[in-house]
């Protein structure tokens, strides 16, 4: 159980008085709307405590494990709280360790269920025989993942529809002290600050350039699913004003930062994740015939066939946001870099960076490996544009060139269009999202 980086204080907070209000809710199934009726009053003042009318069985949402038995059929709901593995939540709901694996096997090109984080919702749907059926993982509200059994005991996973949308607020502040305390004073996340300073870094020193009176102005991206927020984000635009002198970056359909110009303020990416290129064993394949279960599942990275040992490099600069030890993917390292892009690398020998470390292009950040399960050594490697896996061999990745030539008219007037945007309006106002890149 590890606990995610990019959640602030006050979100363990909210998160903790959440959990506090479902075990009070629980405590007091009247609220669950799970209790009996309650006759409505002309007056709602005083509400009649249903305790002596609650039947022993009624059937609250199951939101903290240890404070009710349970054994009886149907979906059942567990919010992960800190502490929680899957094995003891499967012990609790009495399925058997034959249906973890199975669910784990179906897991390996996902790694959804390898690490739980407080505030997770599980549903545990088991047939009358209490085998599991299906198993439901909600990671936030536009993120719904659903693991399905079929007759010979396989799982099978697949995200439930969504209708994301964007909706884009303007931050804007002023210099007082450093641009990191200012920016956490005008609305933004430690994590955007942080941002910030790398995507406009090669530009000027966010240190030693910056004074007292510059000004700044920065769009975030709100992602939502049917008007609720996901808690997903993103920059989408950045002004700032050093003196006379302007910095902008826009982030543009492609997943790359750009500045007014055109020109690209992603830094470049490497094809390959080793020094060397390495034989591929099994490509990119949405419909792969698995090697190891011969059923049909997609193959979300490429393989390269390397000696264990090898030294895996990163592609991009950026972040390590998960490292851990999945048993069908080994050992693994997730990172988020600039712009829509994350990479993953599986399979790994030994992992040489830790979560939240800053990593740069062409780093050594493992030795490859054949942990997991794995026909042989090789590393696994994985691009993520936008949230969803591509062929790392083909895609579009950030070369540090500039908006091509047919597309520069539409960007330039984009650009105007926010920039306008961004001196019209007052701090925390929702604006109209002129940079928002496709889903998918
Ligand atoms: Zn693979």
């Amino acid at each position: 159980m590890s606990f995610p980086l990019l959640f602030s204080r006050a979100h363990w907070f909210g998160l903790l008085l959440a959990s506090s209000l479902m075990l009070l809710a629980l405590l007091w199934p009247f609220f669950n709307g799970q209790g009996p009726a309650v006759e409505a009053t002309a007056s709602a003042s005083v509400v009649p405590l249903p305790l002596v009318a609650v039947r022993p069985d009624a059937a609250a949402p199951n939101l903290v494990s240890r404070a009710i038995p349970d054994a009886s059929t149907g979906p059942q709901q567990h919010t992960i709280v800190s502490g929680d593995t899957l094995q003891a939540i499967f012990q609790h709901y009495e399925i058997s360790a034959s249906t973890l694996t199975a669910l784990m096997q179906a897991d390996e090109e996902i790694l959804a269920l390898d690490v739980l984080y407080p505030g997770n919702r599980l549903l545990l749907d088991k047939t009358a025989d209490g085998r599991l059926q299906r198993l439901t993982l909600e990671l936030d509200p536009g993120r719904i993942l659903h693991y399905e059994q079929d007759a010979e005991g396989h799982f099978s996973y697949a995200w439930e529809p969504t209708e994301l949308d964007w909706q884009a607020r303007l931050f804007r502040g002023e210099i007082s002290g450093s641009f990191y305390q200012s920016a956490l004073k005008a609305g933004l996340s430690e994590r955007e600050a942080m941002n910030i300073a790398q995507i406009l870094g090669q530009q000027l020193n966010f240190r030693r350039d910056l004074q007292a009176g510059d000004k700044f102005a920065v769009i975030r991206g709100e992602e939502r699913n049917r008007q609720t927020l996901t808690g997903r984000t993103r920059l989408e635009a950045i002004q700032l004003q050093r003196g006379q002198r302007e910095y902008t970056a826009f982030l543009f359909s492609d997943g790359n930062f750009y500045d007014a110009e055109g020109q690209s303020l992603t830094p470049a990416f490497l094809r390959l994740p080793s020094q060397q290129p390495y034989r591929i064993s099994s490509a990119f394949n949405p419909a792969r015939r698995h090697p190891v279960t011969g059923r049909i599942a997609p193959h979300n990275g490429v393989d390269f066939a390397m000696p264990t040992g090898t030294p895996v490099l990163t592609t991009g600069d950026g972040v390590v946001t998960r490292t851990g030890n999945h048993p069908f993917a080994g050992k693994y390292i997730e990172i988020e870099h600039q712009g829509a892009f994350k990479t993953r690398y599986l399979h790994l020998h030994r992992i040489l960076v830790q979560r939240g470390q800053q990593i740069s292009r062409g780093e050594r950040i493992a030795l490859s490996g054949n942990t997991g399960r794995s026909t042989g050594p090789h590393l696994h490697y994985e691009l993520h544009i936008n949230g969803r896996p591509v062929d790392p061999m083909t895609a579009n990745i950030p070369t540090a060139s500039q908006i091509p030539e047919a597309q520069l008219g539409d960007f330039r007037d984009q650009v105007e269009a926010t920039l306008a945007v961004m001196t019209e309006h007052a701090n925390e106002t929702l604006v109209a999202s002129l940079f928002a890149p496709r889903e998918g």
